[in-house]
């Protein structure tokens, strides 16, 4: 048996080693779950309907405590796109400063 055959063979090997991995990864990840796909409320992790929107349970408090969440975190999105954008501009301002 030359040297090129055993590494053709192995090849041939690993191509369906590989194949035969992707197909059982497949058929694993279809159903066997046994659970409904479902959210949980975000604030005390009740199981709610999946396209319940927002994920909060029926509880007043619930909502008012994500509502208030929802806020801050658009607070800190715009904070997060402002200071770049500040810091961007107070840089040009700078270079156009030291060549003009
Ligand atoms: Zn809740």
């Amino acid at each position: 048996m030359s040297r090129k055959d055993t590494i053709l063979r192995a090849a041939k090997r690993t191509a369906k080693e590989a194949r035969a991995a992707a197909s059982s990864r497949r058929g694993k990840s279809r159903g066997s779950v046994g659970v409904d796909p479902h959210r949980h409320c975000v604030v005390c992790w009740t199981p709610v309907p999946l396209e319940e929107e927002p994920a909060v349970c029926e509880s007043d408090e619930c909502l008012k405590i994500h509502k208030k969440r929802e806020r801050s975190r658009k607070r800190l999105v715009i904070l997060m796109y402002m200071i770049p954008a500040i810091t961007v501009l107070f840089l040009i301002q700078g270079v156009m400063g030291a060549s003009g």
